[in-house]
């Protein structure tokens, strides 16, 4: 693949860098190290910039009002988003919009009337809920929640954990068990409103994140129109797949992105900071970091770029992807690791956006699923069976 940028590529990446540097940074300096929201009228701001600058609601499709951008340019946009100190957990604090979830532009023009527009107006707020306590490497085993059929309806029993952003969520894209004895094509995906009856949060999950966000779900004889089945009854499998497959380009981006930025910081220290008598930058010992840092970061990038292109052809690109995610978020780790390093001391205060990224960058090995089961995934493809 091509990877010189294009003239447009090179321009719209230049204007999300400069509003990233110009706009996100600075406030960020006055927050708390570990917010993850904007002030409302800082917010309300930056979304109109974003608007004016062509680039709100990045991921919608064109067909339901998204600026049509490429995956490739998006990819590159999602690199240039992350490089500020929440990059990793609020990039650009939303103000470039997002798709939300994606399986609704799946979804009948009903289905979407009630949920996907409403999404993407900002009026509503989804969730994934697809792994169980009993495990997410391997949901189509492991998916223990049931729906049984009942008159017009289905009634839902279960839990879920690890689920973001339940607590603050109108519906929940919610994978039950439908036929016990066909294993992944026995699994239904069902839109849940959270304000059902049966639907509980149990509890906050308090993780490296930095703010509280993952949640424990329970379903208690909760009664769901058939209205709100998404796609087909024992199809729901693949929307899961699907979604998995796609997020890994965009999860890869933002650990390069913050990668990128780390390594930047890491050059400029270097060429001050002085020991024994003279510059970190003419060690060795710290050249060797930055020049390994490199490496990580162009491998990474190559390998998610290519990824997005072959996605965007139309081609397969699930082995593609689970290599990006795999070693972009492997590399990331590396390099906040040894630009920390670099920092000595500073590198572990708040002052820092570093410790932030090194406890978001490690969930990012088992987020959208863990690097051994990108390597599964890729064993299959290329070996071929269906081991696991
Ligand atoms: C902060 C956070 C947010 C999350 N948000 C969501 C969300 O919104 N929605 C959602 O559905 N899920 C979410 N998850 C869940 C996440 O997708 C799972 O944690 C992940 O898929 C791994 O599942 P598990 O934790 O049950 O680990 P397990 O499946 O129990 O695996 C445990 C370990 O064993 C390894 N392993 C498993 N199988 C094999 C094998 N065959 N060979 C070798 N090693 C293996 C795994 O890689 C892992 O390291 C979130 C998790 C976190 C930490």
């Amino acid at each position: 693949m091509e990877l010189e940028l294009t003239d447009e590529q090179q321009q719209v990446v230049a204007s999300v860098r400069r509003f990233v540097r110009e706009e996100i940074a600075p406030l960020e300096a006055d927050l708390d190290p570990d917010a993850s929201e904007l002030a409302p009228e800082d917010h309300e701001r930056l979304v109109g910039m974003a608007r004016s600058m062509g680039l709100y609601g990045l991921d919608i499709p064109e067909e339901f009002g998204g600026p049509g951008v490429d995956l490739v340019t998006r990819t590159l946009i999602s690199i240039e988003m992350a490089q500020h100190r929440a990059g990793l957990y609020a990039p650009c604090y939303g103000v470039f919009g997002g798709a939300g979830l994606a399986q609704l532009y799946e979804a009948n023009e009903d289905q979407k009337e009630r949920y996907l527009y409403p999404m993407l107006r900002g009026e509503k707020r989804g969730c994934f809920a697809l792994t169980e306590p009993s495990g997410g490497s391997d949901p189509a085993r492991a998916i223990r929640t049931t729906a049984v059929k009942d008159g017009d309806g289905w009634v839902l029993n279960g839990e879920k954990t690890f689920i973001s952003g339940a607590d603050r969520a109108d519906f929940a894209i919610t994978f039950a068990r439908t036929d016990p004895e066909k294993g992944r094509n026995g699994i239904t995906c069902f839109i849940v409103d959270t304000d059902m009856p049966g639907f509980r949060v149990r509890r906050i999950v308090h993780t490296l994140r930095s703010s509280h966000y993952a949640t424990e779900l329970e379903f208690d004889g909760l009664r769901i129109p058939s209205a709100n089945v998404l796609g087909e009854v024992n199809r729901g499998f693949a929307i899961a797949n699907d979604r998995l497959s796609r997020n890994r380009i965009p999860y890869a981006a933002g650990c390069i992105g913050v990668a990128i930025r780390a390594q930047e910081m890491a050059i400029e220290y270097v060429k001050h900071r002085e020991t024994f008598g003279d510059v970190l930058a003419t060690r060795q010992a710290i050249q060797w970091m930055i020049v390994d840092n490199e490496i990580d970061i162009r491998t990474s990038r190559w390998l998610t770029l290519d990824a997005a292109a072959r996605a965007e052809r139309g081609e397969s690109f699930r082995t593609e992807a689970a290599m990006a995610k795999l070693v972009a978020s492997e590399a990331g780790g590396r390099v906040v690791d040894r630009v920390m390093q670099i920092h000595g001391g500073y590198g572990m205060t708040k002052d820092l956006p570093l410790e932030r990224w090194f406890r978001e960058m490690r969930i990012r090995r088992v987020g959208e699923g863990p690097s051994e089961v990108q390597r599964l995934i890729m064993a299959r493809d290329l070996i071929g069976g269906s081991f696991h």
